[in-house]
């Protein structure tokens, strides 16, 4: 239960704007409805493992 926040975070967005499929690394087509962060594509192929079996 304890919380070391000592490491400083490396991994961060370069801005609120720019988004990118945290999978391919594409920023076309990214689907931030459900705050996943990742594109179409990426989408219909994880998504069925995630709980979503259809979109749109
Ligand atoms: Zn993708």
């Amino acid at each position: 239960m304890n919380k070391t926040s000592k490491r400083p975070i490396e991994v961060r967005y370069r801005g609120k704007g720019v988004r990118k499929c945290k999978i391919c690394g594409t920023s076309r087509g990214i689907i931030r409805k459900y705050n996943l962060n990742i594109c179409r594509r990426c989408f219909r192929e994880i998504g069925e493992s995630i709980g979503f079996k259809k979109f749109g």
